[in-house]
């Protein structure tokens, strides 16, 4: 059996890839903050037995040694997906709260992987498009190539701080593979916004996840007036981003690659369009059908066909993901 070893597993993106995993036949250990967040998880999956889905308390990514003890286990681990790193807007500390659980924590995993767990393979890490952007100076058309040029003073500025911790976080994982070369390789899942459906045994209406707070926003009649601005014109379906992560460490040609992950390009007045259409009852809480998209006419292009031609991603649309996504938010209230 091919075993896994999944950190951040109570967030939205995990909950979606500890289903991908679960279904392939993967072996699947979570790491999660407390012994109540991994207990709903398991809760969550009744018929599934504890050989097959477990967990471990790793109570704080930042702290040396963190995941020491998580990387052991028996059977050993085959491969590592570290998806778990703040994301939130609420930024008191930037170097407390976001730079050191992003990087040590990325760098703990490293570290913890090569010193105790000499048969992982592969440790996949959950980068973002925040590590490519470059949103002084965007260029003709967003790929792997690029790098947010983000510095650590820039960093200390709150409304760049999630962008920095994840950029610092992915560039001293590469520089980790660079400088020890360990046994295994890594790769990077660069996604831009995510959309899709919210794991119901997570959430409730107060702790919808970040990227999914713009729709619930719409649905609570919070956009009434104005559309609110989109920002990154780029997104991508929570689905593909989980698919992603598996197919990182069933592909054996994704060792060693950056992996930029995108549907396409959108903006806010594409997601009110959809609800209003597929959803007629919420018209009335949604800006009026005539309000002007904010995107520009020379927006940035990306380039998504590294994603598609080594992991084999087909992506869904954006009609299909924000659908889901309402349905999922009906669900838990909002
Ligand atoms: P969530 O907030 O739902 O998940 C984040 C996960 O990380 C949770 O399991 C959370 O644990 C854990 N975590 C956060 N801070 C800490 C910490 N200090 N110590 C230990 N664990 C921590 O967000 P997503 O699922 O959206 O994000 C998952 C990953 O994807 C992150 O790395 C994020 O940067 C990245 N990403 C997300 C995008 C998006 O649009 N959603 C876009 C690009 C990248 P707990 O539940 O206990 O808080």
């Amino acid at each position: 059996m091919v075993k896994v070893l999944l950190t951040g597993g109570s967030g939205f993106i995990a909950a979606h890839i500890i289903d991908i995993l679960l279904a392939r036949g993967f072996d699947t250990v979570v790491t999660v903050r407390s012994d109540e967040k991994g207990q709903r998880i398991l809760d969550a999956h009744p018929n599934t037995p504890k050989e097959k889905l477990s967990y471990v308390v790793v109570k704080d990514v930042a702290a040396d040694g963190a995941f020491d003890d998580a990387v052991k286990s028996n059977p050993p681990f085959d491969y590592v997906l570290h998806t778990a790193s703040p994301f939130h807007y609420n930024v008191q500390d930037p170097v407390k709260d976001f730079l050191d659980p992003a990087i040590k924590g990325t760098t703990g995993v490293l570290k913890a992987v090569k010193a105790y767990a000499p048969t992982v393979k592969r440790v996949v890490v959950t980068s973002s498009f925040a590590a490519i952007t470059n949103p002084k100076e965007h260029p003709k058309v967003y790929s792997e190539k690029n790098w947010n040029p983000v510095t650590w003073e820039d960093a200390m500025d709150r409304s760049q701080t999630y962008r920095a911790s994840k950029t610092f976080a992915e560039k001293a994982a590469w520089d980790f593979v660079e400088k020890e070369k360990p046994n295994f390789d890594i790769a990077t899942i660069n996604p831009p916004l995510v959309l899709g459906p919210v794991v119901h045994y997570l959430n409730s209406l107060d702790s919808i996840n970040t990227s999914n707070m713009r729709i619930a926003g719409f649905i609570r009649g919070e956009y009434k007036d104005k559309l609110p601005p989109t920002a990154t014109y780029l997104w991508v379906d929570v689905h593909d981003v989980a698919l992603a992560h598996v197919r990182a460490i069933e592909v054996d040609a994704a060792g060693g690659q950056r992996f930029f992950l995108t549907a396409g390009l959108y903006s806010t007045k594409d997601i009110a369009d959809i609800i209003r259409e597929s959803f007629p009852a919420l018209a009335d809480r949604l800006p009026p059908p005539d309000s002007p998209s904010d995107m520009p006419a020379d927006v940035y292009g990306y380039d998504n066909s590294k994603s598609i031609e080594v992991l084999g991603i087909k992506y869904h649309t954006l009609k299909e993901s924000v659908e889901e996504t309402v349905k999922s938010l009906l669900a838990v209230g909002a």
